[in-house]
């Protein structure tokens, strides 16, 4: 079967949705995915970690019920922690999401071994594979992988990742994965895309984004929205609100940051390197790319 495209712009159930195991379900977030739904979202972004897998499957079947089918949503979710049973979490996942399939299964990061998980990534990439092959997993992919990571992945990998995603901002953007990822035809899903504006205000970017926001007559948050797909990633972003659920809708609409935007967005970014997620399983290649941009200036 050929995969499905990937609808470029997902709506995030984790971060602020992210809930304790066992609580009680969300109405408030089964409430906002249906709002995403209705607003024109056809992607839906969960996880296994963040605990709300149920909410996302309520809100699929409420949907399903009103005439939007689930064939025309695309569930991604993720494996993480228990990599030790990927076969075993995967279907927790289903029952959970109440779905018989989820179109991206990811694996949500790497930083594990066998000393700490039992696993090594390959076996577990392995166990995805077999779901792949399944038909449960319609496509398969990963998570927070650096370019060494996804090089080691690709060595072995008989069903090759369709998504890498990422943190990914102006003050956090690693060229050198968005080079590799497009070489080996890995798209990149960039997650905390509005990190600028909501997490590090404060910073360089503030009257870049200010300006630019204003010649296009578009928010700051679209202008973010806007270089992300513009430097070829898919966009993972969430909001209680609906207004702001359209501004980030909006993005896909027929309008373009100019090249130069692009690239003074990209390099006033790069020049305050900020990571909000995963920050101690990356500090130490945080820390190289660091000491080589040191070196340049
Ligand atoms: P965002 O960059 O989308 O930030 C969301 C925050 O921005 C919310 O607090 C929201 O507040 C606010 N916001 C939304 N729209 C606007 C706007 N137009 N103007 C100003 N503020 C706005 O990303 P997150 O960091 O929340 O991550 C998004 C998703 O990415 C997660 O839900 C999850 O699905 C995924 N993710 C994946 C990770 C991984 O390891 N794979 C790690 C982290 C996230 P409000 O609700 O008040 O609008």
């Amino acid at each position: 079967m050929t995969p499905a495209a990937i609808p470029p712009l997902a709506f995030g159930t984790g971060t602020s949705w992210s809930t304790a195991v066992d609580a009680p379900l969300d109405a408030a977030l089964v409430t906002a995915i249906m709002t995403a739904l209705h607003t024109g979202f056809r992607h839906l972004d969960g996880a296994e970690s963040y605990n709300n897998e149920r909410e996302l499957g309520a809100a699929v079947a409420a949907a399903a019920a009103e005439g939007v089918m689930r064939e025309e949503v695309f569930v991604t979710t993720k494996l993480w922690p228990t990599v030790s049973d990927a076969p075993g979490t995967f279907a927790r996942s289903l029952t959970r999401l109440g779905v018989s399939y989820v179109d991206l299964y990811l694996l949500h990061c790497p930083f594990f071994t066998p000393s700490t998980h039992g696993v090594s990534v390959r076996d577990v990439w392995t166990s995805l594979e077999s779901l792949h092959t399944s038909g449960a997993a319609r496509q398969i992919g990963v998570s927070n992988f650096n370019t060494p990571q996804l090089r080691s992945l690709l060595g072995y990998a008989r069903v090759r990742p369709a998504v890498n995603q990422v943190e990914l901002h102006p003050y956090c953007c690693d060229e050198e994965l968005l080079r590799y990822c497009a070489q080996e035809g890995v798209a990149v899903a960039g997650y905390s895309p509005l990190a600028p504006l909501v997490r590090f205000r404060g910073g360089p970017l503030d009257a870049v984004l200010e300006r630019v926001a204003g010649e296009h007559a578009k928010t700051q948050a679209q202008v973010l929205l806007k270089w992300v797909r513009q430097r070829g990633a898919l966009v993972v972003a969430t909001t209680g609100k609906e207004d702001r659920m359209r501004e980030v809708l909006e993005v896909e609409g027929d309008w373009e940051l100019t090249e130069e935007e692009v690239k003074e967005i990209t390099s006033v970014g790069r020049k305050h390197r900020r990571r909000a997620f995963w920050k101690k399983e990356y500090a130490e290649a945080d820390a190289a790319v660091e000491a080589e941009m040191g070196k340049e200036t």
